[in-house]
C-alpha cells in the first residue's frame, strides 16, 4: 500500500475535524513529506468515522488521484495547488463557526494576540470563488503569500491553515479558532481591541524558536 502512514494519519485525524467543523463540511491532506509529490485527502463527502486506510485516497501533487477506494475531497484543487507552491505537510480546511463569522464578514484577523505568530502577523481573507475550483486554489494561496501567512479565512466559506505537519495543522486551526473568537466576543462587548506592533510581534517570533522542551 503506498504512503501507508500518511493514510493511517488521515483516519486518525479526521474525527478531529468534526470537533472543528459541522457536518461532513471541511477535509485534511498529509503531504509525503514537506516536499513530496502526493498526498492523502480525507474522502469527499463521507462522515469522518466511516472510512479506513485503503478507502484513503492518494493524490498527486498534480491533482490526480492515485490510490484509494474512495473519491478524494472536492477542494483536492486547493489542497494540490497549495503543495506546489509551498513546503508544507499537512493543511486542514475548515467551516468552523468562529473563523467562518470572520469570513462572511470579510475581516481579517489582525493581531490582537500574540498566538497569532503561530500563523504570521495577521490572518488575510481569501477572496471568494464556488468551493473546489482552480480560482478559488489561486485565491488563497495569493492571500497566504502576500500576507505572508499559514493561514487564511475563505470569503463566505471558512478558513484553511498549513502546517509542517498535521498535528501543527490541527492544533495552529485551533488557536485560529480561538483568536477570532476573542476578537468577535471583544467587539460584541462593545470593545475596540488592541493590536500588537511589528516589533513586538518579531519579539514573540524569536521567542518561540525556543518555545518549548
Ligand atoms: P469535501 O467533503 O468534498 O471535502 O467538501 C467539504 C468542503 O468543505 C468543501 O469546501
Ligand atoms: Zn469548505
Amino acid at each position: 500500500m503506498i504512503l501507508k502512514s500518511e493514510r493511517r494519519l488521515v483516519v486518525e485525524y479526521a474525527s478531529d475535524l468534526a470537533t472543528l467543523t459541522p457536518g461532513r463540511t471541511g477535509n485534511l491532506s498529509v503531504r509525503d513529506g514537506t516536499d513530496g509529490d502526493a498526498f492523502t485527502i480525507t474522502p469527499t463527502g463521507v462522515p469522518y468515522a466511516s472510512f479506513d486506510d485503503a478507502d484513503v485516497p492518494v493524490v498527486g501533487v498534480d491533482g490526480e488521484q492515485r490510490d484509494g477506494r474512495m473519491a478524494p475531497s472536492s477542494e483536492v484543487p486547493m489542497h494540490a495547488a497549495i503543495y506546489r507552491r509551498e513546503d508544507v505537510g499537512a493543511i486542514v480546511h475548515t467551516h468552523s463557526p468562529w473563523s467562518t463569522t470572520m469570513a462572511v464578514a470579510h475581516e481579517p484577523l489582525p493581531p490582537i494576540h500574540y498566538m497569532i505568530v503561530a500563523v504570521g502577523k495577521r490572518v488575510p481573507v481569501a477572496e471568494y470563488a464556488p468551493y473546489g475550483t482552480d480560482e478559488l486554489a489561486e485565491n488563497i494561496v495569493a492571500a497566504m503569500e502576500a500576507a505572508d501567512a499559514t493561514a487564511s479565512f475563505i470569503e463566505n466559506h471558512g478558513l484553511v491553515v498549513t502546517a509542517p505537519d498535521i498535528e501543527a495543522a490541527l492544533e495552529n486551526t485551533a488557536h485560529v479558532e480561538s483568536l477570532a473568537r476573542l476578537y468577535l466576543e471583544a467587539r460584541s462587548a462593545g470593545l475596540e481591541p488592541e493590536t500588537l506592533s511589528d516589533e513586538q510581534l518579531e519579539t514573540v517570533i524569536e521567542k518561540f524558536e525556543s518555545y518549548g522542551q
